[in-house]
């Protein structure tokens, strides 16, 4: 047997998750707490100690939204394709898996962006006794059968429990129970079942009442919400900023604002990519801080900032709040400009914001308006904009 130290987790994340898509994207790559949920879990092995390689599964359509998701880690594989079925993926996965030779595998679905290093440590703890593991919680509600609407019997819930993921197996039993399913045309919706199939005794450890499995639409604004509100709670003190900034109009075809390339009539001058939004944005954030302001991080003399796309140094401020414990709670912006008309570009512009903080839209604001043809700016000479940012920071005497 291999080094029982050499753990494997297996994300299987291949599901089109039909039931929660807004916009068509499959739920794995939907947003909570400003990370996407794949992000999440796959961040949650990359960072544990006992985990030494992470493979994740997806879906053969979904290369080009994994891609964006931009994780690059010592500990991960490159991701492979997964099959017509949850239990298909998972072999393919574990097939993947054959040459590094792990002693043991977590697998664990994608659609549990809660899990805990604490549970991970009781599934990988309890793998020293036995060949399977899965986390299971006593079902509370009562369970009834229901045919055509109604109530036809009410089951004993006596030793009935819940299953969650990460399982954990002997990686040799469960890839040879997985192989063997597959050639009967076994088919299962957990890897306990496939293990139990295959005469493998799965032991079960505590699960997490907070290790939700995020199936709906409403399932996945609930976890934003929570994950939105813990940042908020655990910082108190409210902290404001206010942020303005100018850039000239030249010749152009397109503006940079708010992240978003608008097309125009003319162009934005300026050392950066003068993101007018982004700037004032910038500078409150930096202003709610109290922690200078965006000339002073980033030098227009420095000529490493030539032409750099703005949403860096808005990634920059919004890392020095986390950085202080704190969150963002609120981020407002008015422009100002005779054009082009902002309305068409606001959700984009607000989307592009709440990804570089990494919050939620809704916590960003955008509003525009025209200078009634008054000024340097109603004479299309430049544009302006105002930001005010609201932060929370824990309390410093
Ligand atoms: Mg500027």
């Amino acid at each position: 047997m291999a080094n029982r130290s050499h753990t494997a987790a297996l994300v299987v994340a291949a599901g089109s998750g039909t039931r929660a898509q807004p916009g068509n994207i499959p739920k794995q790559y939907q947003s909570v707490g400003g990370t996407p949920i794949l992000g999440r879990v796959l961040r949650a092995f990359l960072d544990h100690a006992d985990i030494d390689i992470v493979q994740p599964i997806i879906g053969a359509r979904h290369q080009a939204l994994y891609e964006s998701l931009a994780l690059h880690h010592p500990k991960l594989r490159p991701a492979v394709d997964g099959g017509e079925t949850r239990q298909a993926s998972v072999l393919r996965g574990l097939d993947a898996l054959m040459h590094n030779a792990p002693s043991l595998v977590l697998i664990q679905d994608a659609a549990r962006p809660f899990v805990s290093a604490g549970l991970i440590d009781r599934v990988i703890a309890a793998l020293a006794g036995t060949r399977g593991v899965a986390p299971t919680l006593p079902v509370s509600s009562t369970l009834k059968r229901v045919e055509d609407g109604r109530i036809v019997a009410t089951i004993d819930r006596t030793h009935l429990e819940a299953a969650e993921t990460p399982q954990g197996f002997v990686f040799s039993a469960i890839h040879e129970a997985h192989q063997k399913a597959g050639s009967a045309g076994m088919s299962f919706t957990d890897d306990a079942a496939v293990a139990e199939w295959a005469g493998i005794e799965v032991r079960t450890v505590a699960g997490e009442a907070g290790n939700i499995k995020l199936t709906t639409a409403a399932d996945i604004a609930g976890a934003d919400r929570r994950l939105a509100g813990e940042d908020l709670l655990r910082a108190g003190e409210v902290h404001v900023g206010v942020g303005y900034d100018v850039h000239p109009l030249g010749p152009g075809s397109e503006v940079m604002l708010g992240g978003v390339a608008i097309p125009h009539t003319r162009g934005l001058i300026g050392h950066s990519d003068a993101d007018v939004v982004l700037h004032a944005l910038t500078d409150a954030v930096l202003g709610a801080l109290g922690d200078g302001d965006i000339g002073q991080h980033f030098p227009p003399s420095d000529q490493k900032w030539r032409g750099v796309s703005s949403d860096r140094f808005l990634a920059d401020a919004a890392a020095r709040v986390r950085a202080r414990g704190g969150a963002i709670a609120h981020l407002d912006v008015a422009y100002i400009g005779e054009g082009p008309k902002i309305a068409p570009h606001r959700e984009a512009m607000r989307a592009s914001i709440a990804k570089i903080c990494g919050i939620p839209v809704a916590r960003v604001g955008v509003k525009a308006t025209t200078n009634e043809g008054l000024g340097f700016i109603g004479r299309g000479e430049g544009v302006a904009a105002h930001a005010v940012a609201t932060i929370r920071l824990p309390f410093a005497p």
